[in-house]
């Protein structure tokens, strides 16, 4: 398994780790098979989604903060219930083939992850399977 991690900068935000999973394929010298990528967190996420238009990203994240208020008069005495609500909509892993040591992705495809109690430090494992 390899880890990376993520310092993230803003209470709600998306960070492109496409890149960090694509080093982590050559590092293991990675040919064919299949990536998950695992955010070992209960208020982050992981989706792959448009990367091209960076306001593809804040949009789903201003989406996510009308769809589920910070302020709702929730149980949780840490006050942080919305950003667990939005990691369980959005999911703690992805998986994503892998084709000639490069994830196979659409052309607007890339891997973010997904901050929703930040600024922290965030994990992320990636295990490959080679074919
Ligand atoms: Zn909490």
């Amino acid at each position: 398994m390899h880890t990376f991690q993520v310092k993230t900068t803003a209470h709600s935000c998306a960070v492109d780790i496409t890149d960090r999973i694509e080093a982590a394929l050559a590092e293991n010298s990675a040919r064919d098979g299949l990536c998950l990528i695992y955010v070992p967190h209960t208020t982050a996420a992981v989706t792959i989604n448009e990367g091209a238009d960076k306001n593809v990203m804040d949009d789903v994240l201003k989406a996510l903060d009308t769809l589920v208020p910070w302020q709702a008069g929730y149980k949780h005495a840490e006050g942080n219930s919305a950003a667990h609500i939005k990691a369980i909509l959005t999911g703690g892993s992805v998986q994503a083939i892998v084709e000639a040591g490069k994830l196979a992705l659409g052309t607007w495809q890339r891997v973010f992850l997904l901050e929703f109690d930040g600024p922290r430090t965030r994990k992320v494992f990636v295990q490959i399977m080679n074919r």
